[in-house]
C-alpha cells in the first residue's frame, strides 16, 4: 500500500494540493494560484505546521507543484491522486493511462472549465514524476448507481443516445465520504436511506440507499439543482431565450451570468459568502436576508424531493462550509421539513464546535448529523487502493506464468 499520496485538484490558474501519510495525522497543504501571472504564489503549512507564502511570479503548473513541494515537505509522493470533475460514465477511480486520459479529454464540453486544467495536472506530474503511479478520482463516479429515471432529462432520446445528455451529478468523493462516515457513526454502515447536504461555495444533495448514490441535485452540469454562492441552481430554461430575445443577450453571457453571478451573490447584490450575508441580515440588510431565505427553502425543497429516491429516510448529514459551520442555517433549512418528523435538538445544533463531528437530533425522528468532509482524505483513499490493486493483479499474473 503507497504510504504517503500526494492529492492534486487542478484549476485553470490554480492548484490544491495536499500530501497525506498513511501512518501520520498530519497533512501538508497548499494553494498556489494567479499562474501563469506575474502575481503568481504558493501560500499552505509545512510539515512542522508553518505557514508560507511564495511569490513565483509567471509560474507554471509544474513549476508551481516543483516549488510547492520541494518547499512544504521536500518528500516525495508514492503515488498521487488527481481530482477529476468529470469523468462521463466512468464508474470508479482508475490509473491513469493514455485510455483515461482521452475520456477525460472525451467529457470536456461537459465540464470546459474544469477538464482542460486536470489535463494540464496530469501532464505537470507525469513530467514531475515519470516513475510514480497516478490515479484519477472522479466527481462524477459516485452518481453512475443512479437508475435511468433519476439520471435521465425528459428530452429527446437521441440527445442522450448520441450526445451523452442527462444528469451525472458532481460533490461525488464528498458524498460518497459523507455517507460512509456519517453511516458508520450512526451504526449503520452503508445501510438504510439517508440524504446528504453539501453546502460550500458549490452546494448539492444526495440520496443515498445502502450506500449507493440513487439521486442528486447536480445535474449534466454543476449548475443544476440547489442555490450556491454565485450558481443560480434550477431555473426555468426559458430564461435563455427570454434573456436572448428581451435583451439581446448571447448564449455566452447567459451562460456566465447564470454561474458566475447568481446565487446568493446575485440575489444579495452584495456578496458570495454566507457569513457576509449573515452578518448583513443581522445588520438589517433585506437582500441578504432574502437571500439566505431563499438559499434554506431551495434546500429543503431539493432535500424533500431526493427522499423520493429512498424507501425509507433515516437521516441527513451536513457538511460542507456552510453545513458545517453554520446552526443558522441548519436550523432555518430544517423548519421547512417539520412533516419528516426532523426533531433538531436546539442546544445539540448550536453547541456543536466548528470543524467537528455530532449528531444534532433530539432523538425522535430521522437523525441529524454535522459530519465535516474530507475529499483529499478519500481520494489519498481510493488512490491508495487503485494502486495496490494494480500491485497485487501484478503479482497474480507473475505467480500464474511461474506456476505456468
Ligand atoms: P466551502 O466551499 O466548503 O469552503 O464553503 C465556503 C462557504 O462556507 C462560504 O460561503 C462561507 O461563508 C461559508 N462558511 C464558512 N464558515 C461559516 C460560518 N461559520 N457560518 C456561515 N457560513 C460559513
Amino acid at each position: 500500500m503507497p504510504k504517503s499520496v500526494l492529492v492534486i485538484n487542478c484549476g485553470s490558474s490554480s492548484i490544491k494540493f495536499a500530501l497525506l501519510l498513511e501512518d501520520q495525522d498530519f497533512r501538508i497543504h497548499g494553494l498556489a494560484e494567479n499562474l501563469g501571472t506575474p502575481e503568481a504564489r504558493i501560500k499552505g503549512v509545512t510539515m512542522g505546521n508553518e505557514p508560507i507564502d511564495i511569490s513565483i511570479p509567471n509560474a507554471d503548473h509544474r513549476q508551481a507543484l516543483e516549488v510547492g513541494l520541494e518547499r512544504l515537505a521536500n518528500y516525495k509522493p508514492d503515488a498521487i491522486g488527481h481530482r477529476i470533475v468529470h469523468g462521463g460514465t466512468i464508474t470508479k477511480a482508475e490509473l491513469i493511462t493514455d485510455d483515461i486520459i482521452q475520456t477525460i479529454r472525451e467529457a470536456t464540453p461537459l465540464a470546459p472549465l474544469h477538464n482542460p486544467a486536470h489535463l494540464v495536472g496530469i501532464e505537470a506530474t507525469q513530467r514531475l514524476f515519470p516513475d510514480l503511479p497516478q490515479v484519477a478520482v472522479f466527481d462524477t463516479a459516485f452518481h453512475q448507481t443512479m437508475p435511468a429515471h433519476a439520471y435521465r432529462y425528459a428530452l429527446p432520446k437521441y440527445l442522450y443516445t448520441h450526445h451523452n445528455v442527462r444528469r451525472y451529478g458532481f460533490h461525488g468523493t464528498s458524498h460518497a465520504y459523507v455517507s460512509e462516515r456519517g453511516s458508520e457513526l450512526a451504526g449503520s454502515f452503508k445501510k438504510g436511506g439517508w440524504l446528504t447536504a453539501h453546502l460550500g461555495n458549490g452546494s448539492s444533495t444526495c440520496a443515498i440507499w445502502n450506500g449507493q448514490s440513487v439521486d442528486t441535485s447536480m445535474g449534466l452540469t454543476p449548475l443544476e439543482g440547489v442555490v450556491m454562492g454565485t450558481r443560480s441552481g434550477d431555473v426555468d430554461p426559458s430564461i435563455h431565450s427570454f434573456l436572448a430575445s428581451n435583451l439581446g443577450w448571447d448564449i455566452y453571457k447567459i451562460d456566465k451570468m447564470l454561474n458566475s453571478q447568481s446565487g446568493l451573490l446575485g440575489l444579495s447584490d452584495l456578496s458570495n459568502d454566507m457569513r457576509t450575508l449573515i452578518e448583513a441580515s443581522e445588520q438589517g440588510n433585506e437582500d441578504a436576508t432574502l437571500a439566505i431565505e431563499v438559499f434554506c427553502y431551495r434546500l429543503a425543497k431539493s432535500l424533500a424531493a431526493l427522499s423520493c429516491g429512498l424507501p425509507q429516510l433515516n437521516g441527513l448529514f451536513f457538511t460542507g462550509g456552510i453545513g458545517e459551520n453554520s446552526a443558522f442555517i441548519r436550523e432555518k433549512t430544517l423548519a421547512y421539513l417539520p412533516h419528516f418528523g426532523f426533531n433538531l435538538s436546539k442546544e445539540a445544533n448550536d453547541s456543536l464546535k466548528r470543524g467537528t463531528e455530532g449528531r444534532i437530533d433530539a432523538g425522535t425522528g430521522p437523525q441529524i448529523w454535522v459530519v465535516p468532509t474530507d475529499e483529499e482524505g478519500r481520494i489519498a483513499k481510493e488512490t491508495a487502493s487503485v494502486v495496490q490493486n494494480e500491485v497485487n493483479a501484478f503479482l497474480a499474473k507473475k505467480s500464474e506464468a511461474v506456476s505456468a
